[in-house]
């Protein structure tokens, strides 16, 4: 690994101005509390916090950061993400070697998505062609894991060393909500594989039940946006005298139903995910239980909000005006259909009585 320079967060010619501008103050203080490396474990100098005993406290703090900040939160998942697939499949010198890339204060992500037409290639002889899109922290994340397809259709991960700036093209990142995570194309044509590391064997980024149970983990921090908008709710209807009103608190009770139902079912997908007990397509379905009830409470958290608050909500120096736009955006996730039908086809062959279909 070359040595990290201070440079990995400092603005760039691509920083953004105003309430879009990349979130460097957060993730600095990320950085200096220790939280880009808690993931790793102990003897590689984090605290442990992808091993399952601590899946409780990774949840909680994914929340946290996103009950703060969803682009916030959006950035750390991906940094936890690349970590998490780094740790499970590299081999132990690319581990030590991307894990000192992390105490050292690089952001990590994971770039799958890409562009049609254009998408990450990797020739034999090992140079790079094409690019990846949606790519959260373009030109900020200095370690973006990423996907490359090799001539014979299988996938390869790759952990690319880049330089703060380099490569990202923001110019189509004119959206309704997450606008400061710098969501872009980064194009790594004449890049090679000497410009980064390996990370396990081909189509391991595709195996499950990790590649969909990992979902747990966006998740959480969704639903720290959820509570944000509950909570601000809350403070408006407390500061305008509106609570006592019989409708309002019929819409804030079920905003709460909403919010708290989920937080169990995030839990219970998390735990599950990490104690992989059960058959994976159990552990899949369990994930995608909790992936369909956060993107329908999330929209009905958003609708009630709408309505009791009512336009003061959109005007643009109210909290709940960005935490709406911010939430809307994120909630889109990957083929929500699929998790749905999916899960509940699962449900509807297995033999499992439903009392204990998740093992409780
Ligand atoms: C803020 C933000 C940051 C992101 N950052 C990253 C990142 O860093 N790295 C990365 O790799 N990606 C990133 N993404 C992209 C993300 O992983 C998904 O690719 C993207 O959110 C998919 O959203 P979509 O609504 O277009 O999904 P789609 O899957 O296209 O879903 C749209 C609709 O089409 C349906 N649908 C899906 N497939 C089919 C089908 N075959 N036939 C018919 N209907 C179908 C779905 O159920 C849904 O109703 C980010 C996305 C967001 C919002």
């Amino acid at each position: 690994m070359s040595a990290p320079t201070s440079l990995h967060l400092v603005p760039s010619p691509i920083d953004a101005a105003g309430d879009d501008a990349f979130p460097l103050v957060a993730i600095e203080r990320l950085r200096r509390t220790g939280r880009l490396s808690a993931p790793l474990p102990i003897e590689l100098g984090g605290e442990g916090l992808c091993e399952p005993e601590k899946v409780g406290e990774l949840r909680r703090l994914l929340t946290e950061i996103g009950r703060d900040s969803l682009p916030v939160g959006r950035l750390y998942e991906g940094h936890v993400n690349a970590l998490v697939l780094m740790l499970r499949y590299a081999d132990a010198e690319t581990r030590a070697g991307l894990a000192r890339d992390a105490l050292d204060g690089h952001l990590f992500g994971v770039w799958n998505t890409e562009p049609k037409g254009n998408g990450l290639t990797l020739d034999a002889v090992g140079r790079l062609h094409g690019a990846k899109s949606y790519a959260s922290g373009a030109g900020f994340v200095t370690r973006p894991l990423v996907t490359a397809r090799m001539p014979d259709g299988r996938s390869r991960m790759l952990v690319m060393r880049l330089k703060a700036g380099e490569r990202a093209d923001l110019s189509e990142w004119r959206v309704h909500g997450m606008r400061s995570t710098a969501t872009g194309t980064v194009d790594f044509t004449s890049l090679t594989l000497g410009d980064g590391a390996v990370v396990g064997a081909p189509d391991d980024y595709f195996r499950q039940p990790f590649f969909f149970a990992g979902a747990w983990r966006f998740l959480a921090v969704q639903l720290g946006g959820m509570e944000a908008v509950v909570e601000t709710f809350r403070t408006h209807m407390r500061e305008t005298g509106r609570g006592g009103d019989p409708h309002q608190q019929a819409r804030f009770g079920r905003s709460l139903i909403a919010l708290e139902s989920c937080r169990l079912l995030v839990a219970q997908a998390a735990e599950t995910a990490a104690a992989e007990a059960l058959i994976p397509e159990r552990v899949i379905a369990c994930v995608n239980l909790a992936r369909a009830a956060v993107d329908q409470a999330g929209l009905d958290v958003l609708t009630l909000a709408q309505r009791s608050v009512g336009l003061a909500g959109f005007l643009e120096d109210h909290p709940l005006e960005a935490q709406m736009r911010d939430l809307a955006t994120y909630l889109r996730q990957p083929a929500p259909d699929f998790a749905l039908t999916g899960m509940a086809a699962h449900v509807l062959e297995a033999d499992t009585p439903l009392h204990a279909l998740w093992g409780a």
